[in-house]
């Protein structure tokens, strides 16, 4: 096998080995907050994300240490790598929408797509709203967010490392903060997984290429663009103050989005609980109810600012703030969130009609509060 061809199935090859790992290890069996399309019951999922990530990356560990790849394999291979998982994105997001029926009717509120919209629109969308695998013991959506994650986090692993031995005399401080950092990240997602359960692309989406392709290609090699770019730069000696307000714009970023996150999540499960002792305020007509209050108070998706600050805060990390590259991936976030919000704030204005315009009133700032 050529080198190129073993790039390129590597990323097959892995997603295989944590698709296995996600059926035959234990995991914890909880009800989503979609529901099925037929019955109207709350999905149920199987969940041992992060359990399948640590045995994945303790695999990638071994066979470093034991001399089996070298360290920065995924790195030398990235190239081919990449076009690999982008093949096997299109050919599975193709796959997964052409083998099933059209979807019958449009549905604004979930954003499927409506009777008669064209096929490039569907392939893109989707048609299958929460297509299950193995009879029903792996939901598709899900897998796919665990496989992309931990591919990421072996590629992060791997482009350390090709940076560490590639400058063994003077590595940059930058580069591990920025593995460790994005490394943050993939966890806080597996941690808090069946939070996930409650978010757009769970309830909301279907499964077409941008959900496939997404997490295949995109999430696992797009997001490691900022070591894409400076790993085999040398130590930028970027000052101290920077490092320090990098990581800390990146917490700042990880509270607003996780807080938020984890605060609709209590809402939606116990709405009168208090969270992080903020008591729930919601506006209300007695039987529906939106939260009003806490980060949900400072802004509409206060939760989108968090992550567009986490992006750029991994971006100046780094220490090469006038390298185009790792700007790449905060600025992405900004033409996916914009956008995003737009279109859940109609999605919201339809389901909740006149609440969600007392709520536009309370809390008018879309994702920047006082700005935007
Ligand atoms: P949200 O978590 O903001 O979910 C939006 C939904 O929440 C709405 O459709 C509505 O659904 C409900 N909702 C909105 N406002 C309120 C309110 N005030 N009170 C009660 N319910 C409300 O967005 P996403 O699902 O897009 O994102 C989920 C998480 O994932 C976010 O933290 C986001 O930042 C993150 N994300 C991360 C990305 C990444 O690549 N790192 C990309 C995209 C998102 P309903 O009322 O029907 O329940």
């Amino acid at each position: 096998m050529t080198d190129a061809l073993a790039g390129f199935v590597a990323p097959w090859a892995v997603f295989a080995g944590i698709l296995v790992l996600h059926l035959v290890l234990p995991a914890r069996h909880v009800a989503g907050y979609a529901r099925d399309e037929h019955t109207g019951e709350r999905l149920r999922y199987r969940l041992n994300g992060l359990l399948v990530f640590f045995v994945a990356v303790g695999m990638w560990f071994a066979a470093g240490a034991g001399g089996v790849m070298p360290w920065d394999w995924l790195w030398q291979h990235r190239w081919s790598g990449a076009v690999g998982a982008l093949v096997l994105g299109l050919l599975l997001s193709a796959a997964v929408v052409l083998t099933a029926p059209r979807p019958d009717a449009g549905d604004a509120a979930s954003g499927a797509p409506p009777r008669g919209r064209s096929l490039l629109a569907e392939l893109y969308l989707g048609r299958r709203f929460n297509p299950r695998m193995f009879g029903g013991r792996a939901d598709a959506k899900m897998f796919l967010y665990l496989a992309g994650a931990t591919l990421l986090e072996l590629n992060l692993l791997s482009f350390g490392a090709h940076h560490h031995l590639t400058h063994p005399a003077d590595p940059s401080p930058g580069v591990m903060l920025f593995v460790a950092l994005l490394s943050w990240f993939v966890v806080d997602y597996l941690v808090f997984e069946r939070v996930h359960l409650y978010t757009y692309d769970l309830f909301a989406e279907r499964v077409g290429f941008k959900l496939v392709w997404g997490c295949l290609f995109w999430y696992p090699y797009f997001y490691a663009v900022g070591l894409w770019s400076v790993a085999d730069l040398p130590n930028p000696h970027a000052p101290a103050w920077l490092t320090a307000f990098a990581a800390a714009m990146f917490f700042a970023g990880w509270v607003l989005a996780r807080g938020a996150n984890l605060q609709k999540f209590t809402f939606k499960r116990y709405p009168e609980r208090a969270f992080l002792g903020l008591v729930p305020v919601a506006i209300s007509d007695g039987e529906t109810r939106i939260l009003a209050s806490g980060f949900w108070g400072l802004s509409r998706h206060v939760n989108y600012l968090g992550e567009i600050l986490m992006a750029t805060g991994l971006t100046l990390v780094l220490g090469w703030p006038l390298v185009l590259g790792p700007w790449l991936y905060p600025l992405y976030y900004l033409a996916l969130l914009v956008p995003r919000e737009r279109d859940d704030d109609r999605r919201c204005a339809a389901k909740y009609g006149v609440l969600w315009d007392r709520y536009r009133e309370k809390v008018p700032w879309r994702i920047v509060p006082g700005i935007y």
